[in-house]
């Protein structure tokens, strides 16, 4: 059992332990100290004892021996039949992972009747598809699907597991993580192996998105994160890559608690996120009356039109076209940002982007430290140029 522990020997009941105390969870009795319920482990009664009388007790519930926990696995989600673009992202990210730590890359495919899809697995970075094909796969159970991948993570150990931050992906990754007792870290904008630990270092926005969190998980394998859609870039398929593709079986007969009776479909809303060119505009275009010109652009060029949130808040265009952390991620071909500072809760939803170019007059807006080209000027003026140019 974790908890906390007072060593009567070394207490002197000097009671700064207690004044430290923000849970009001320590009191001094006969001269020591004694803890209540009110006890949340933060630890800072233990920093304030002078004489080492105070320790936290962990329960060890960790694998003992973490250097039995290898590769990195992907989970390959699908639907109806087509592996998610996410999917790719993650082997993107899973292939450059796998490389720096010298292990294998695994993809998780799921469902039934996929074994074409697995060529695409493995011509997108995987060593090994790890194919399941059942019928109590065909809805998307989180039961059945948590039960398979607990399954097969105990039995190979797996050193790092990626899910996409898809709905389906938001539901399942928490279930396995808590089936296998790890730790998970959700919406990652940043995954990287520190050379020196060997820890995946999985980054997010935090407290609201006004800072970014770099959370290791040191104790539990394996490392489970999730990344949103858009976020991180596919590579193009190599066909020169092999790998090898393994079935595996349901462990055991699931009975799901819910039933899905009917797949209504909703209605479609043209998203952003599939958009290979996009025309961003931030606060820099300066009224709702230009917002026409950045329409026109986009479409004189095939392209959509992507906002910052301050632009949807003024009512200058809807949600659906919010790029960043609170709206859409994005990963067009090209994307081209005009009179965007480049917020961190912006920068959320563009990593995926092919080619960035930013247009602001301020040559130190932090926009320019993520794009490819950069031209430092008058967004309304360059945009009307570039409108008269193509219609030439
Ligand atoms: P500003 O930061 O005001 O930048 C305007 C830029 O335009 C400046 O760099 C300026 O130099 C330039 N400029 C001005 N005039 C011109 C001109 N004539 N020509 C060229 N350049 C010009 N924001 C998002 O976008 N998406 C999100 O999903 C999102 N989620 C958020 C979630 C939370 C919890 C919070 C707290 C904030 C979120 N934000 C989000 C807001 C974010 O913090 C920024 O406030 C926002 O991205 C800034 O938008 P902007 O770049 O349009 O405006």
């Amino acid at each position: 059992m974790s908890g906390l522990t007072i060593n009567k020997e070394k207490c002197v009941g000097c009671g700064l332990c207690v004044k430290g105390c923000a849970a009001k969870a320590l009191k001094v009795e006969n001269k020591k100290v004694v803890v209540n319920d009110n006890c949340v482990l933060c630890g800072i009664c233990v920093d304030s004892c002078p004489f080492g009388a105070i320790r936290i007790e962990k329960e060890p519930n960790g694998p003992s021996d973490l250097s039995a926990y290898r590769g990195i696995w992907i989970f390959a989600e699908q639907r109806d039949g087509q592996v998610l673009d996410v999917a790719f992202e993650l082997l993107c990210k899973g292939r450059e992972l796998a490389d720096s730590k010298g292990c294998q890359l695994t993809a998780l495919l799921m469902g039934s009747n996929l074994s074409d899809k697995t060529g695409e697995l493995i011509s997108h970075g995987a060593d090994r598809v790890l194919l399941c094909e059942d019928a109590l796969l065909n809805d998307q159970t989180e039961e059945c699907y948590s039960e398979l991948i607990a399954h097969l993570i105990q039995k190979e150990k797996p050193d790092i597991v990626l899910f996409g931050a898809t709905g389906f992906g938001r539901s399942l990754a928490p279930r396995v993580a808590a089936r296998v007792r790890t730790g998970l870290t959700a919406d990652c904008t940043v995954l990287e192996i520190n050379p020196e630990t060997g820890f995946l270092e999985q980054t997010r926005p935090a407290f609201g998105g006004n800072l970014m969190a770099t959370i290791i998980c040191p104790n539990h394998r394996p490392q489970m994160a999730t990344v949103r859609p858009g976020v991180m870039p596919a590579t193009e398929p190599s066909l020169t890559h092999k790998g090898d593709i393994i079935r595996v079986h349901m462990p055991k007969a699931v009975s799901p608690l819910v039933e899905l009776l009917q797949n209504i479909q909703s209605g479609t809303v043209e998203s952003i996120a599939d958009a290979q060119i996009i025309v961003s505009v931030g606060k820099g275009i300066g009224s709702q009356k230009n917002m026409t010109l950045v329409r026109e652009l986009a479409a004189l060029i095939g392209g959509s039109v992507g906002v910052t949130r301050p632009l949807v808040d003024a009512g200058w265009c809807e949600y659906k076209n919010q790029i960043g952390q609170t709206g859409c991620a994005v990963a067009p071909k090209l994307l081209i940002a005009c009179g965007i500072s480049g917020a961190i809760q912006h920068l959320a939803g563009i990593g995926g982007a092919k080619t960035i170019i930013a247009i602001n007059n301020d040559p130190d807006a932090p926009i320019f430290s993520v794009a490819h080209y950069a031209v430092v000027g008058d967004c309304v003026e360059i945009l009307k140029e570039l409108i008269s140019a193509l219609k030439e």
